[in-house]
């Protein structure tokens, strides 16, 4: 089964207390289809302008990504800036430049609404109904979100969370869609809008998975050296939606979800260990299941059957 994956593709320039990279090949759906390609085909959905580089394209389709779904248009690609203070959790966006993202339609090509899996990553959430709209009826489909798109545009965001089976969001963004200090109350509230699942990342403190009136805490990896953490959140639902895809025709129930939330977390982790997407290129299945191993150990969770 394949992931349809919709979301920002950029060219973002990051800094850090140690070093500062320009023109960085960025974007939730650049990490996001990255991540879910380490276990399932993807069908990529965004635009670029003709500025883009030929060498992105050509590691996305060296990743059985595929490209019917991404629009090149006249024009400069989307552009992000931001920079992270001393303990790497805290970024300050410095600009945002929309480009050819302004006049942006996801458009899906024959095929594509017939996706199992859908992952909505941070787009506006008038684009991520417009792709739903487009949707055949996918087996599971999982949006992720950001503070800007709760504080300009709640109205959709209640409107997609009605369609949605899972909601990612950082633990900031769950306290302020909800209002509540506690995360068991704002996940409780989160579930009451639509999304039967519900994970709350913490950054360097893990995951939470909430649904069928269960909870899953997943620890983050101990890493010693992060060099980049922009795009963790993206790697981390890719990873999780690919996950649940590779295992054709399985139910996805809070088990299955379980399991997706850890392969999402080491996905995540090795992908804040350089910049951009550094280090999803060199990455091999061999590391990730050392990985796995390791958090099997840590945490000392039956995640295996
Ligand atoms: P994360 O670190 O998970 O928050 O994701 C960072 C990525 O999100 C960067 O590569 C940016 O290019 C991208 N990004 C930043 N702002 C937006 C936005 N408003 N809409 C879509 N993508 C964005």
């Amino acid at each position: 089964m394949s992931v349809l994956v919709v979301g920002s593709i950029a060219l973002d320039t990051v800094k850090t207390p140690m070093a500062e990279h320009a023109d960085l090949l960025g974007g939730s759906a650049s990490y996001a289809a990255l991540g879910a390609s380490f276990f399932s085909p993807v069908n990529l959905v965004g635009v670029v302008g003709d500025d883009f580089p030929k060498e992105h394209v050509e590691l996305f389709r060296d990743r059985r990504i595929d490209l019917d779904g991404l629009q090149t248009v006249p024009g400069k690609t989307f552009r992000w800036s931001g920079e992270y203070m001393w303990d790497l959790n805290t970024r300050e966006t410095r600009s945002v430049e929309l480009n050819v993202f302004e006049h942006f339609t996801p458009t899906l090509p024959g095929g594509y609404s017939e996706t199992p899996v859908f992952l909505l990553a941070n787009i506006g959430p008038n684009l991520q109904n417009h792709v739903l709209d487009q949707a055949a009826k996918p087996k599971f489909i999982i949006a992720d979100t950001m503070d800007l798109w709760i504080n300009i545009a709640l109205d959709e965001l209640l409107r997609l969370l009605k369609r949605v089976d899972m909601l990612i969001l950082n633990d900031g963004e769950a306290r302020q869609l909800t209002k509540e200090t506690s995360l068991i109350k704002a996940a409780a509230k989160i579930r009451g809008f639509g999304p039967k699942y519900v994970v709350i990342k913490k950054g360097e403190h893990g995951a939470l998975l909430f649904g069928d009136g269960k909870f899953f805490s997943c620890g983050a990896y101990p890493l010693e050296d992060i060099h980049d953490p922009t795009g963790a959140g993206d790697t981390f639902a890719g990873g999780l939606a690919g996950w649940l895809a590779a295992q054709n025709g399985q139910a996805i129930n809070f088990d299955a979800l379980r399991k997706a939330v850890v392969y999402g977390s080491i996905l995540a982790s090795f992908n804040v260990e350089a910049f951009s997407l550094e280090r999803l290129r060199t990455l091999t299945q061999n590391d990730i299941a050392g990985r796995y191993e390791d958090f099997r150990l840590m945490q000392q969770f039956e995640i295996i059957e």
